[in-house]
């Protein structure tokens, strides 16, 4: 038994009450984890690694829902394009471009969220509104649309601290530029999905209005 079961029937309660999806992250566990989870009738997967996913892909049903949570480099684009759900981290245009010519190379569009930069720890990834707004009048106005991509919500991490009211706040921030922003719809951009919420933080996400949590070691334990 890799998973919980109690927690996890927990999990999808609370979930499914708040209308939410729960996507199991199953990043650093085996095939067998999440064949486990599958087996309850669970769909959603979430993993951060291209090759960890790829190798995973290939050996796990075919119906499941692969979501790419992790920082994804516009050279490995190609190896997840062909059967990828969501695309969770997009955070550069560059990078929306690359998605839409694999896609268009499948044959397929591929939905992608905006990873928004809302905690106060330095890091490289996720947008700030500026960078938001220059990427929507880019890739998502009525004009020149990318065929084969759809922006359908954003990603945010929250900051990773002890007081619940700097998380609460960050993710209300994204939620308000998620519901400023909603009335924008084009046919590159179809915004329906905020991605917020983990582990430690998923009850205030869903509080705040999160439609999708990502769990990892609650569901499967602490990663080494
Ligand atoms: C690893 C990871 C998660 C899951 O984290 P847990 O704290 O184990 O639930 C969620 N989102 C992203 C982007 C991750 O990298």
């Amino acid at each position: 038994m890799y998973v919980n079961l109690d927690t996890y029937r927990n999990l999808l309660a609370v979930t499914e009450a708040a209308g939410a999806t729960l996507v199991a992250v199953s990043k650093t566990k085996p095939v067998a984890a999440i064949q486990e989870l599958y087996d309850l009738g669970h769909r959603d997967f979430g993993e951060n690694y291209v090759q960890e996913l790829v190798d995973k892909q290939a050996v796990l049903p075919p119906d499941i829902r692969w979501h790419f949570i992790g920082h994804l480099q516009t050279n490995k684009v190609k190896y997840i394009a062909p059967f990828v759900y969501l695309i969770h981290g997009v955070d550069s245009g560059k990078l929306l471009k690359e998605i839409n010519k694999q896609a268009s190379k499948c044959g397929r569009t591929i939905n992608v969220l905006l990873q928004m930069h809302i905690a106060k720890e330095e890091t490289k990834f996720g947008l700030d509104e500026a960078g938001l707004e220059g990427l929507l009048d880019a890739y998502a106005g009525e004009t020149a649309p990318l065929q084969n991509v759809i922006i359908n919500g954003y990603m945010g991490m929250a900051s990773f601290s002890d007081d619940a009211s700097v998380i609460r706040e960050e993710f209300q921030r994204l939620r308000k530029m998620f519901d400023d922003h909603a009335h924008r719809q084009t046919e590159n951009y179809k915004p329906k999905t905020l991605s917020m919420g983990m582990s430690g933080d998923y009850g205030i996400a869903l509080e705040e209005g999160s439609n999708l949590i990502r769990i990892g070691s609650l569901l499967f334990g602490a990663r080494p």
